[in-house]
């Protein structure tokens, strides 16, 4: 039985955990803020790229009820004739002794005077000094779940008629059985693509179909105050030369016209509009650390590699039934229920993988100067934390 307490520390996130991996050594919060690698382009220039009014389609109550799509906007659409995938048969997993030691005493020390000397006011005495007197086994178990989804959203979207093809006869097919291709597996990405047969030509909202709006800088009069007089007429005693003392000069914006081309439509008077599905595909990941309750901050470990010990991908994952720690057992069967209750209706799961890997923790126990300390040694990287290095100057702000 196990004699130690045990915590999970479990938490959900929603990133690419792939890219994550890749860089464990560069993570930082900057990095989260990146959006995650490229994905290609929808089949048209997105909307939001083009500058407009803000408004990319006439507003919803002018616009005909398509069959299917009656109520459009941000909310997934559920998914239909899904949820039917089976879990495959519990993985097997290989069988072995996890609880050896991770390190011999020679490589403990070895990383421990490293870790010194990476400390600019850290004294190396105490790690060439020290005395061994226990070396403990902490091997800790970092079970994870991917779960890659597709979600679905429609709403109405348009772009300036001048003349092209009008999808706008037979019957639009529903949201969920348009096919799109899935760029890649694990890996987030939007796409937005035109519903089938939903085009329609419609006048432009914005500009009550003339092609041309109100210039804001001069509000409809084609010429704004003069820059040089200030609207004066007069510089000192003298008549201003830009605008013969009339204190007005034509509106560079609008060149004195008083109207602009129209940004919604760009000048066309028209639009085409259509129902736009919007596709994400996100890799949900959660994940567990099997904390034995040795005073490690396991929030280490993030950054830290581990030795695949189990790698299990399928339509459907089943919950690791068997591995000889039973919370890896227990973390394993709340991840594929949490995500299964989080996803199910929203979302449509196209694949999911577990991993669980063993990250080696060793404890050591050493003497220096007649008192006894303790430092960490994890990771395949043989990385070291020590709370109590025992001779540091009092300076040392660099941790
Ligand atoms: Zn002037
Ligand atoms: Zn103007
Ligand atoms: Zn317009």
């Amino acid at each position: 039985m196990l004699a130690y307490m045990q915590n999970i520390y479990s938490f959900s996130k929603f990133h690419n955990s792939l890219a994550r991996m890749d860089r464990t050594h560069l993570l930082s919060d900057q990095d989260e803020a990146h959006p995650g690698p490229s994905c290609p382009a929808g089949s048209y220039a997105d909307p939001n790229a083009v500058p407009n009014d803000g408004a990319t389609a006439p507003p919803a109550d002018l616009m005909p009820v398509v069959p299917g799509y009656e109520s459009l906007g941000p909310n997934v659409i559920p998914p239909s004739n899904f949820g039917s995938a089976q879990p495959e048969a519990p993985s097997r997993v290989p069988e072995r002794r996890f609880d050896i030691p991770a390190i011999t005493e020679e490589l403990a020390h070895e990383a421990f005077i490293k870790y010194a000397s990476s400390k600019c006011c850290y004294s190396s005495k105490p790690a060439k000094e020290m005395v061994f007197t226990d070396l403990q086994s902490l091997n800790t178990y970092r079970y994870r779940l991917e779960t890659f989804t597709e979600s679905r959203t429609t709403e109405w979207d348009s772009e300036p008629y001048n003349g092209q093809v009008v999808d706008g006869f037979g019957v639009a097919p529903a949201p969920w059985s348009i096919p799109v291709p899935i760029p890649s597996l694990f890996q987030d990405c939007v796409k937005s693509i035109r519903v089938p047969h939903t085009s329609t030509v419609k006048g432009c909202h914005s500009c009550l179909n003339l092609g041309r709006s109100a210039c804001s800088r001069c509000v409809n009069s084609g010429r704004t105050r003069c820059s040089h007089c200030g609207g004066m007429g007069r510089t000192g005693s003298n008549r201003c030369s830009l605008c013969q003392g009339s204190g007005m000069t034509r509106c560079h914006s609008c060149g004195g016209v008083g109207s602009i081309k129209c940004k919604t439509c760009k000048g066309q008077g028209k639009l085409l509009c259509f129902i736009k599905l919007k596709i994400t595909w996100k890799n949900n990941v959660y994940v567990a650390v099997i904390d034995k309750g040795s005073g490690f901050p396991v929030e280490l470990l993030d950054q830290i590699t581990g030795e695949k010990l189990l790698t299990d991908m399928a339509p459907m994952v089943y919950p690791v039934v068997s591995f000889p720690d039973s919370s890896v057992n227990a973390a394993s069967e709340s991840a594929v229920r949490e995500h299964q209750a989080q996803f199910v209706t929203t979302c449509r799961i196209l694949q999911q993988r577990q991993t669980i890997e063993l990250i080696p923790i060793t404890r050591v126990h050493y003497v220096w100067n007649q008192k006894t300390h303790i430092y960490f040694v994890y990771g395949t990287e043989h990385k070291v934390y020590s709370k109590d290095y025992p001779a540091k100057c009092c300076c040392c702000s660099i941790l």
